[in-house]
């Protein structure tokens, strides 16, 4: 029950602030329930799925043992309101909802025996004393084992046979058998009904009248049982939605315990909700990857983002933590809204109307739909709806396409979230781009982070640490390289990249590029970034040009090796 309501506040979070709060509240009051919490847990873990019994009973359809654990779970609900955590504003009203309904609970407890067959046609579902003609039967029933027994022995003694017995199945009914070698000892009252290879089966009239008697017993208490069930079933399911009432005050209670058992667990804090439009969380946590990664191993990061702080721009190479960062903060700040607290050393969140995420969408592919037209979909999906107080998580958007029309619609993107007047939302952009640093250069409220990595003799470490600044180096080769691609691949690759960075893309010859065998020239020591073009290596060369003190000649011979070497 928990669960399913579980995917219910996941996937509807709470916007209201004192809703949120209320939920908050009774958190910490579970977990300064201490001992209390831990009772509360066992008593929930002992109770079944309430919420289906109560639409079995609703539709009549539920068994004798479904029966009884049902009025087994109200008996724990009257053991739940006696324990001491009934002191928060939510608390209280689930305590009201929680009625143990011990009319029921009474009703079903003295009908039904305690450990009942599934099947009502299995017999032996009412407790004696419910009604006096069932009680008769089955004492005939009991009583008919004690006559059978005597009138086996007493036919034994009459014929001698030791070994004549009386038995039963279905299709004769009740028999005496005797075995063939005994048969000439038969008396001659005994009538011959059935002739088996090592035996004779014989009945009397006196056998045959016990038989009806009872058959006609077991008829009837069938029938008795049955009607009385299903009475009982039809009586009790007019109460069914009482019973549905505390099914979902019992998964309320359930989600909350969790919600305080697992803050205990994984040290998780009350985050401070607030209406200032300040979303701060300092020490924050992957709440998935802390698990999987360990406490120790998992850096904490924080956030802070405001209506001045609105973009951020997070770079760092593929593989330094810049999605779990975008992931982490929309989880805490959902499960924040749901009422939990979370996984960080303090926060203070302003409920947001909605959470857009545009990441990874490899699921789609499957349908058919190409990346990047999924990837423009959301986009366009988010720049249609989202508001000022929205949040919106921007991984790696313009990826699918070529780098520079990837690259101008995430600057696009990113110049119409902050201009925009009525969808100017808190954005984290995570980007390999490092072009996009520059957007901070004219927007006043966006601001650049990066994930810090250390660079060691053309090896990367990363330290998964979100840090103020841009990354100038998307460090793509080194990646490949830690990921084990072949060293020749790799020093190929860092030929191509250099050439490429110049400017340079031959447009013949191409397998030349880099000088692999007719070695062209290399520039060396120089990278240009795609918007800076004034920083050519002809254009510093001639910066540094005296031209006071450069002959006509060697001014001649300057051209024509500058010539040799770009124009190719
Ligand atoms: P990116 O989006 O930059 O390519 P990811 O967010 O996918 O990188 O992170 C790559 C891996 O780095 C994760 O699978 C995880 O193992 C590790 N990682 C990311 N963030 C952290 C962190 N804060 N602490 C420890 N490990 C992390």
């Amino acid at each position: 029950m928990g669960e399913r309501l579980l995917r219910k506040w996941i996937l509807s979070p709470m916007t209201d602030p004192i809703k949120i709060r209320q939920r908050l509240e009774t958190v910490q009051s579970l977990i300064e329930s201490g001992t209390q919490l831990t009772n509360l847990r066992e008593y929930l873990s002992a109770i079944g799925d309430m919420e289906r019994l109560a639409g079995k009973l609703g539709n009549q359809k539920i068994t004798p043992p479904q029966l009884i654990s049902m009025s087994e779970a109200l008996k724990i609900v009257a053991k739940i309101k006696k324990l001491e955590i009934w002191n928060s504003f939510l608390l209280e009203r689930i305590n009201e909802q929680l009625d143990p309904l011990d009319k029921i609970c009474e009703r079903i407890e003295n009908t039904v025996v305690p450990d009942p067959p599934n099947s009502i046609a299995d017999g032996g579902v009412i407790r004696a004393g419910v009604i006096p003609e069932l009680d008769e039967l089955r004492k005939l029933q009991d009583d008919s084992t004690t006559v059978l027994k005597e009138m086996e022995q007493k036919l034994r003694q009459e014929t001698g046979i030791e070994k004549l017995r009386i038995g039963f199945n279905k299709v004769f009914g009740y028999y005496i058998e005797i075995s063939r070698a005994q048969t000439k000892n038969a008396p001659p009252n005994l009538i011959r009904k059935q002739t088996l290879v090592n035996s004779e089966r014989f009945i009397t009239p006196e056998l045959k009248e016990l038989e009806s008697k009872l058959l006609a017993a077991e008829e009837r208490i069938n029938y008795i049982e049955r009607e009385y069930f299903l009475t009982l079933v039809a009586e009790l399911s007019i109460e069914a939605s009482k019973v549905l009432n505390v099914a979902i005050a019992l998964a309320k209670l359930d989600i909350l315990a969790n919600f305080a058992h697992i803050a205990i667990k994984k040290r998780y804090t009350r985050p401070q909700i607030v209406d200032d439009g300040v979303l701060e969380i300092k020490g924050g946590r992957h709440p998935v990857l802390e698990d999987i990664l360990g406490k120790s191993a998992f850096v904490p990061n924080d956030l802070y983002m405001d209506t001045n702080e609105q973009i951020i721009i997070l770079t760092g190479p593929n593989m330094a933590g810049k999605s779990t960062y975008l992931r982490q903060n929309g989880l805490l700040v959902l499960m924040a809204q749901m009422g939990s607290f979370i996984p960080a050393d303090s926060a203070k969140i302003t409920p947001v109307d909605r959470i857009f995420t545009r990441v990874g969408a490899t699921d789609y592919i499957a349908r058919g739909q190409s990346t990047f037209l999924v990837e423009m979909l959301e986009t366009a999906n988010i720049l249609h709806n989202a508001t000022e107080n929205s949040l919106v998580l921007l991984d790696e958007i313009g990826r699918g396409t070529s780098t520079f029309d990837g690259l101008s619609i995430a600057w696009a993107v990113g110049e119409y979230l902050h201009d925009s007047k009525t969808n100017r939302a808190k954005t984290i952009f995570a980007t390999h781009y490092h072009e996009l640093t520059q957007l901070a250069t004219y927007l006043n409220r966006v601001s650049n982070f990066q994930v810090g990595v250390r660079e060691s003799s053309g090896k990367i470490v990363f330290l998964h640490k979100i840090v103020p600044g841009g990354c100038d180096d998307s460090y793509g080769i080194q990646v490949a390289k830690l990921a084990g691609v072949p060293d020749i691949v790799i020093g190929r690759a860092k030929e191509i990249l250099e050439i490429l960075e110049s400017g340079e893309m031959p447009t013949q010859n191409i397998r030349k590029l880099g000088g692999r065998k007719g070695k062209t020239e290399r520039v060396e020591g120089f990278q240009v970034s795609l918007f800076d073009p004034e920083y050519h290596p002809l254009v510093l060369a001639l910066k540094e040009i005296d031209l006071n003190k450069l002959s006509p000649l060697e001014a001649l011979n300057l051209l024509s090796e500058w010539k040799k070497k770009w124009d190719r």
